[in-house]
Order: C-alpha cells, then structure tokens, then sequence
C-alpha cells in the first residue's frame, strides 16, 4: 500500500532501538525524510546509516542528546525544520515498589513520559495545522489500559499524557492532523530484556523460565516484533488514516482480556 506521505518530514524520538527505530524503519521505507534521537551516538550513527541504506532517497538526520531535557528537545527540533510527522518516544521509567519512589523519581517519570510528549506537541501542532497535515503518535504502554503494579511511574505518566491528547486530538482533527496513542505490549528489545531481569529476580526464577511462563500468557502465544509496530505506526502516519483522532491502539497480541 502507497502510505502516500513520500517527502513528508518526520521526527521520531528516541528511535537508535527498539520500538522507535521500527518505526523509523516503516517511515523511512515509506519515503518520509528523518530526523531521529537517541542519547547514545554510535547506535544513532548505526541505525542512520541502516536508514539510508534501506532508502536512499531519503534524507535522515541524526540528533543525539536527552529528548527528556529542554536542551535535547530544542536540537531535535531544530535540526528537524518543519516537522509533519512527529513520534514520541522515551526511555520508560524504572520498575520498584512506590514506597520507595520519591518526587525526584516521579518528576523524572513525569518528564520523559508526559511532558516531553506534551511539549513536542506544542511545538509542532499549529505548523502542522497550517499545512493542514500532520500525524502526531505517541509511542505509550499497554500499562495505559491494564496497570502493572511495578511499572507504578509508567502507569501513572503515560495516563497524564493520554488524557492530555484526548481532549487536544479533537480540538486538532478538523485541520487533518491526528493524535493517537500506540500502546506496545511485550516486545523483545532491550526495555524487555531489563524488565525481565528484574520480575524474574523477583519471581526468583530464571530469566529463560520466566520468559517462556510470560509469553504462555499472551493468546499470541509469543512476544510482539518491533517490525509489526513499526508498520502500525507508519500506517497511523498515513493519508489512510485521517479519521483515526485520539485512539489507544493496544498492540499486545491480544493481551488485553478487555471488550474493548
Ligand atoms: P529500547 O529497546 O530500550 O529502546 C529505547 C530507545 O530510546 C533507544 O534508542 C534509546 O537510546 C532511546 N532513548 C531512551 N531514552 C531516551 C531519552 N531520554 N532521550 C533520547 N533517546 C532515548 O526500548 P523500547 O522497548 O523500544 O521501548 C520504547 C518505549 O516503549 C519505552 O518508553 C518503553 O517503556 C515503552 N514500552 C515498551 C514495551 C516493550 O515491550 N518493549 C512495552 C510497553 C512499553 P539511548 O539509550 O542511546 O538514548
């Protein structure tokens, strides 16, 4: 399928791995010019060079530096010029008890998970409204639907900013640029690989047992791979999908026990 946003430019936050790198990869083979961040410059420098590989047509810009800091959002912007496409995403927080989270650790959650989303949005909505195009997706969790105890930050500040995006996704709409949210759920890339770490300690079992227990879970009856949300994204950023505003796409495989 032609997306039909060939040329279009796209900041995609956070995107050297994982989740934010697949859907650098769908976008870039959907001919959208990148801009793309990550704090660590070898991996940036690494997946760039993928990129352009996999699109020459393409420009790809790197910028390395902490999205979560006022510093590391105004290069990435700058860098980025006028952006049509905008993907956020960070780090997630940490996993504990919340006995033992402070403000310190709250406010750091706070930041990377809802601020800098909201910020980023602030800066490039009304360019995107005066073009008339924009995609706005923020790269959320599953947690958004179905808390995870342990992942009390991620819950708590990914639902601020969901409910920040529902209201200013229908106040957008009208000038063809949407807002959505895309909640993973488990996904092999390295956020998972730590996660596992700290539940199978908890559980006091091995990771490999704990791996294979976790996804006996999920009806898929495996983990996602990046690539599937990746594609997802992209089609979240396409011509196509114009009429999607303010939805929650849960890619969980199936996770999710819920209805709706
Ligand atoms: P990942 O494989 O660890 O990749 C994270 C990417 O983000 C890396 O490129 C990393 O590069 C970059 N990054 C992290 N913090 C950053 C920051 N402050 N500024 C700029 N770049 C930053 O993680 P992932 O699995 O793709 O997860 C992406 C998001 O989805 C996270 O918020 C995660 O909590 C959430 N999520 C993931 C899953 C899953 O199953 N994987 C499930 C639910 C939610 P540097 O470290 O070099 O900066």
């Amino acid at each position: 399928m032609d997306l039909g946003i060939a040329g279009k430019n796209a900041l995609v936050c956070a995107a050297s791995k994982g989740l934010g790198r697949a859907c650098a990869e769908h976008l870039a083979q959907a001919g959208v010019n990148l801009t793309i961040t990550a704090r660590g410059v070898e991996a940036l420098e690494a997946t760039a060079a993928y990129l352009r590989g996999l699109n020459p047509a393409i420009t790809v810009k790197t910028v390395a530096g902490d999205i979560a800091t006022a510093d590391g959002r105004a290069a990435a912007l700058d860098t980025a010029g006028d952006i049509d496409i905008l993907i956020n995403n960070a780090g997630g927080p940490p996993p504990g008890n919340f006995r033992d989270w402070d403000r310190t650790a709250w406010n750091a959650a706070l930041e990377a998970n809802m601020l800098t989303p909201i910020d980023l949005i602030k800066a490039t909505v009304d360019g995107m409204i005066a073009r008339k195009f924009g995609r706005i997706v923020n790269i959320t969790s599953g947690a958004v639907k179905a808390p995870i105890a342990t992942l009390g930050l991620s819950n708590g500040a990914r639902s601020g900013l969901t409910g920040f995006v529902a209201g200013v996704a229908r106040e957008v709409a009208r000038h063809n640029v949407t807002i959505n949210g895309l909640l993973p759920g488990r996904f092999l890339t390295d956020r998972l690989t730590k996660n596992f770490d700290y539940e199978a300690q908890k559980a006091g079992i091995a990771v490999d047992e704990h791996i294979r227990r976790a996804s006996s879970n999920i009806p898929a009856q495996r983990f996602g791979e990046a690539t599937e949300f990746g594609a997802a994204c992209a089609f979240l950023c396409s011509v196509h999908a114009s009429y999607i505003v303010g939805q929650n796409l849960l890619i969980d495989g199936g996770a999710y026990p819920g209805t709706f």
